[in-house]
């Protein structure tokens, strides 16, 4: 059955039709663009689910951001501009550094920093242009918002809520600088190198986060900076980590990410969550160029090294390659497997350089 996300009401009346022949246990959504309409389907059908208004302020940066404003915790300044905003004006009433962002796109598309007024107005233009082209209505297809760049490592936490109660399924590191001026993920490694005491903290402002947003139930997908000052959150959703990235995670009898989502979901007893292997790891493989993606060489070679499990390339050769800040696809993903975080990193970057990507100019 295919629904239409964009028509949330019309998609729950049809997944409220279709449960009458064929009554539904449970109903997970599994990116952005679903979360809400599991939500609101959920509540309709009586089955346990979070808050819609909580899933919804995980689905707008800005609602994000003033949900979290009197939580206490840890929070760059922030404001709302409109598209019709003249840029050079909004500039000039910036704090710097700023980082520039749509209100509701993912994989940081239209994440931008800007250092100065001329970089500020240069990225406003290029994210109304992004907005333009995006399949996003309402407030977030005319808005950007405007933070102060938070400095500091980046980490991304993966959980897994259960009436209420998080409990941490995974903590990445995420060892390449993300400085800017764009932000194109990576490599995350888990487990965390970071010191107990900040993984602890870590968890305690996630713990905070989403008692303040609402969320209670199901995966929960965190981004957040480390820096002198504390803990900082940069996002969280209330869904599993994107991509192919959960193939990275094996919880022994537990099985994948996927299983342990999909039993919460379905009232079923909890399997140990632990993962399995010292340490793992993905990279998302950046898209170099613009262009035309005519060949791939050295995936079989980067297979056959050391601590790599996997490595998939997800576009297919003939399309066009668009890099951030406007695009929000990863050429595909490395996985790596090792003893220790130190070396499944390693083993990630090699394999990368193995990989030689023939990008024709479009
Ligand atoms: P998306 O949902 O598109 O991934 P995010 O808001 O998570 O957008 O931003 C993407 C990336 O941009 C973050 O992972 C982080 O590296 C960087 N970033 C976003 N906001 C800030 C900020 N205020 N300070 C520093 N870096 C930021």
């Amino acid at each position: 059955m295919t629904l239409d996300f964009n028509d949330v009401e019309r998609g729950i009346a049809q997944i409220e039709f279709y449960s009458r022949d064929f009554p539904l246990a449970a109903i997970v959504g599994v990116d952005d663009e679903t979360t809400l309409i599991a939500a609101k389907a959920s509540k309709a059908l009586g089955l346990p689910h979070n808050a819609p208004e909580a899933v919804e302020a995980t689905g707008n940066k800005h609602s994000f951001r003033t949900r979290l404003a009197n939580s206490g915790l840890p929070a760059p300044r922030f404001r709302l501009i409109s598209v019709d905003d003249d840029p050079v004006r909004a500039a000039r009433d910036s704090f710097y550094p700023a980082v520039l962002k749509p209100l509701a796109l993912s994989a940081s598309r239209g994440v931008i920093r800007a250092d100065d007024p001329a970089q500020f107005a240069t990225a406003a233009r290029r994210i109304s242009a992004i907005l333009d082209d995006a399949d996003i209505r309402g407030e977030a297809a005319s808005h950007i918002l405007v933070e102060e760049y938070v400095p500091g490592d980046e980490v991304a936490l993966e959980g897994l809520l259960e009436d209420g109660l998080l409990t941490v399924l995974a903590l990445f590191d995420k060892p390449d600088p993300l400085e800017g001026p764009y932000f194109e993920e990576t490599i995350y490694v888990t487990p965390s190198r970071l010191p107990v005491h900040v993984q602890n903290a870590i968890a305690a402002t996630v713990n905070r986060a989403v008692a303040t947003l609402g969320l209670r139930e199901g995966p929960i997908h965190a981004e957040l900076r480390i820096n002198d000052e504390g803990v900082w959150l940069i996002e969280v959703a209330a869904r599993s980590i994107g991509g192919l990235c959960s193939r990275a995670l094996h919880f022994g009898a537990g099985g994948r990410l996927e299983d342990l989502i999909l039993r919460h979901a379905l009232g079923l007893p909890a399997p140990p969550i632990g993962l399995d292997r010292p340490a793992t790891g993905v990279m998302m493989i950046p898209i170099p160029a613009a262009g035309v993606l005519r060949h791939v060489v050295g995936i079989e070679a980067a297979r056959a090294l050391a601590n790599i499990d996997d490595v998939t390339i997800s576009i297919p050769i003939g399309e066009t390659l668009v890099p951030v800040p406007e695009g929000n696809r990863y050429l595909g993903f490395i996985f790596a497997s090792g003893d220790t975080p130190e070396a499944v990193e390693a083993a990630l970057r090699v394999a990368h350089n193995e990989l030689e990507f023939t990008i024709e100019p479009g």
